[in-house]
C-alpha cells in the first residue's frame, strides 16, 4: 500500500555527440502513503462475547455469499444485489457490515482469480470496517465499533508508536482481527503525507553495491568488509551444519535443520540492520546539506545486460535482495524526510573518468580495475566506486535543475556549462575532439 510513484516527467534525451551519454531521468515524487497501525484492544468480557459473535456472523455471511453467488462473479456490487437482504435477515448483520461482507467476498475472489484459484472459505478471524461503522477517539484512546448488538466503545492498549501515528489523524478504514494467540487487534489505516521536499541546492551521488556496499560523492563509504566477514562466518557455520544435517542421526538432522533456519534469519536481520543504518546516514546528510540523492536507475538492467555476458558484480547488483533492499530503504527514507531522489542512467557511470569524462578507448578494457580507477587520459587515480559516485552526482545535476520545466536556454547553458565539451574516445581507438 502507498509507496512512491515514479513519473517520467522530464524525459530529457540529449545527445552530445562528443559524449554520447543519453540521460533518461525519473524523479521519485512524494505521494500520499497509507500506513496501517496495529493496535491491541482491551475488551471486557461482554465485548469479547460481542466480538466473537460478530466474527462468526461475518465469516458465516461471507461463506454464504461465496456459496450462493456463482464463482465467476467478482463485482461486490453484483454480489450485494444478489445477497444483501439474505445477509441482513439470516445473519443479523447491520446494513454496513452486510455491505462489507459483499466487498470482502468480491475482493478475495479478485485476488484468487489473479492467481487462477478460487476462494474456498472464510475463517472467523477478521471483520472489515469503514468510517460509518468505526471511529477512533484520541482523547481517551478508544475505538467505537458496530458489533452484533450495536455500537461498542472499546479501549485500546497502545504504545508511543501507535499514539504518535494516530495523532490528529482521521482513520478511513480498519480491520478487527483475532490474532493467533487469541487476543484482539484493530488494524487502523491512516493517510500520511510526507513533508514538503526542500528545493535541493546540490546532489549527492550514491554508488551502490560494487566493491563497497555504498560510496557517496561526498566521500562517505561503507566497505563490504565487515559484512563479508560476517557472511563468511555464517557460510562456514552453515556448511558444517549442512553436512551434519545430511549425515547425522535423525534427531541431529532435525536439530541442524532448525539451526540452519534460525541462522538464515539472523543473517538477514544483520544485513537489514546494516541497510537501515547506511540509508539513514545518507538521507540525514542529504537533508542537512540541502541535497538531493542521485542513484543509478537499474530498472530493466536484466534486459539491458542480457546481450552481453554479465560480470559477477552486475549479476549480484541486479539479483541480490540486500542490494535491492538498500535502494528501497534509501528511497523511502528520502521521501519521508522530504529529500528528492533522482535516477540517472547507469551506462558508463563506472567506466567514465569523472574528471575528464573519458572512457577507455579499447573495447572491453577499462580504466577501472577492482577498487582502483586510473584514467589513461588525464591521469586521475582514485577509488573506483568513489569515481562512480561522482559521475552519478554529475548526471543527477541536470535532472535536479530541470525538474518540472521544459528545457530553456538558460538551463541548457547551465547544463552545458556543467559538462565542458569533453573528449570522447570511440571504441575503435579514434579520438574525437569535442567542440
Ligand atoms: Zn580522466
Amino acid at each position: 500500500m502507498g509507496g512512491f510513484m515514479r513519473t517520467r516527467t522530464n524525459s530529457l534525451f540529449f545527445h552530445v555527440k562528443t559524449l554520447l551519454v543519453d540521460i533518461t531521468c525519473d524523479i521519485i515524487e512524494r505521494m500520499e502513503q497509507i500506513l496501517t497501525i496495529v493496535c491491541k484492544l482491551s475488551p471486557t468480557t461482554e465485548h469479547v462475547a460481542q466480538i466473537e459473535a460478530t466474527l462468526k456472523a461475518f465469516a458465516d455471511a461471507c461463506n454464504y455469499a461465496n456459496e450462493v453467488v456463482k464463482p465467476q462473479t467478482t463485482s461486490s456490487v453484483t454480489i450485494q444485489n444478489l445477497v444483501y437482504q439474505d445477509l441482513r435477515s439470516m445473519f443479523g448483520l447491520s446494513a454496513n457490515l452486510a455491505v462489507r461482507v459483499c466487498a470482502r467476498v468480491g475482493a478475495n475472489r479478485k485476488t484468487a482469480k489473479a492467481k487462477k484459484k478460487t476462494v474456498e472459505s472464510f475463517d472467523a478471524t477478521s471483520i472489515d470496517y469503514d468510517a460509518r461503522i468505526f471511529d477512533f477517539r484520541q482523547k481517551d484512546n478508544v475505538v467505537s465499533l458496530t458489533l452484533m448488538n450495536g455500537r461498542y466503545r472499546i479501549p485500546l492498549d497502545i504504545g508511543e508508536y501507535q499514539a504518535v501515528n494516530l495523532d490528529g489523524k482521521k482513520p478511513t478504514s480498519a480491520q478487527l482481527c483475532k490474532h493467533q494467540d487469541g487476543s484482539y487487534y484493530i488494524h487502523i489505516q491512516v493517510k500520511t503525507i510526507p513533508p514538503d521536499t526542500t528545493e535541493p541546492e546540490r546532489v549527492i551521488g550514491v554508488d551502490l553495491g560494487r566493491s563497497d556496499i555504498a560510496v557517496t560523492s561526498d566521500g562517505d563509504s561503507w566497505s563490504g568488509k565487515d559484512i563479508k566477514a560476517t557472511r563468511d562466518r555464517f557460510a562456514r557455520t552453515r556448511a558444517s551444519l549442512q553436512s551434519k544435517a545430511m549425515k547425522g542421526t535423525r534427531s541431529t538432522r532435525r536439530r541442524c535443520r532448525k539451526i540452519l533456519k534460525r541462522l538464515s534469519g539472523r543473517e538477514r536481520r544483520y544485513q537489514t540492520n546494516q541497510n537501515h543504518v547506511i540509508s539513514k546516514t545518507i538521507v540525514s546528510k542529504a537533508k542537512a546539506s540541502k541535497s538531493s540523492i542521485a542513484l543509478e536507475d537499474l530498472t530493466g538492467i536484466r534486459e539491458r545486460t542480457n546481450q552481453q555476458p554479465r560480470s559477477k558484480t552486475e549479476r549480484r547488483r541486479s539479483n541480490s535482495w540486500a542490494f535491492y533492499q538498500l535502494r528501497i530503504f534509501l528511497t523511502y527514507k528520502a521521501i519521508g524526510a522530504g529529500v528528492k531522489v533522482v535516477m540517472v542512467n547507469p551506462r558508463y557511470t563506472s567506466q567514465m573518468c569523472h574528471k575528464c569524462l573519458h572512457i577507455h578507448p579499447v573495447k572491453g578494457q577499462s580504466y577501472r580495475s577492482g577498487k582502483r580507477f586510473k584514467c589513461g587520459h588525464c591521469g586521475f587515480v582514485g577509488d573506483a566506486d568513489s569515481n562512480g559516485s561522482m559521475n552519478i552526482a554529475a548526471l543527477g545535476v541536470p535532472v535536479n535543475a530541470l525538474e518540472g520545466s521544459i528545457l530553456s536556454c538558460n538551463l541548457r547553458r547551465t547544463y552545458q556549462g556543467y559538462y565542458k565539451p569533453p573528449l570522447y574516445c570511440e571504441p575503435s581507438g579514434e579520438t574525437i575532439s569535442g567542440g
